[in-house]
Order: C-alpha cells, then structure tokens, then sequence
C-alpha cells in the first residue's frame, strides 16, 4: 500500500502539473501527475483503460 495512492497532486509543492486520468470510454477515473500516476492506474484494471468495449457485458432488459 503506497501513499500515492491518495496522492493530492494538486496540494504537492513538488508537483507542478497534473491532469485528469480517464478510461477507455471517457469516464473520469482521477487526477494524477507523474509520480503517483503509474501507482494510482494500477488500482485499475488493465482492460477498463484499454478496451472501450470493457462494459460491453451490461444486461439489456428489454421488456416492453
Ligand atoms: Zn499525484
């Protein structure tokens, strides 16, 4: 378990820059910069970052 986890990129004197982390489909995910990013993208998983289709298995109800 690494602090850089709950990395506050913004409040880090050391960091001066930082951007928001998104996922194959566009949803925000966190902000990071380079040092806690590599840390914080590893909570996720690989496919979700990757692989647009990640949510493709969504049940689909349809009942008229
Ligand atoms: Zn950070």
């Amino acid at each position: 378990m690494s602090d850089l986890q709950h990395h506050l990129c913004k409040q880090d004197p050391d960091v001066d820059y930082s951007w928001e982390e998104y996922d194959a489909r566009g949803i925000y995910l966190c902000r990071v910069c380079t040092k806690c990013v590599k840390t914080k993208l590893a909570m996720y998983r690989r496919d979700v970052l990757t692989d647009s289709n990640y949510h493709a298995d969504e049940p689909i109800e349809e009942e008229a």
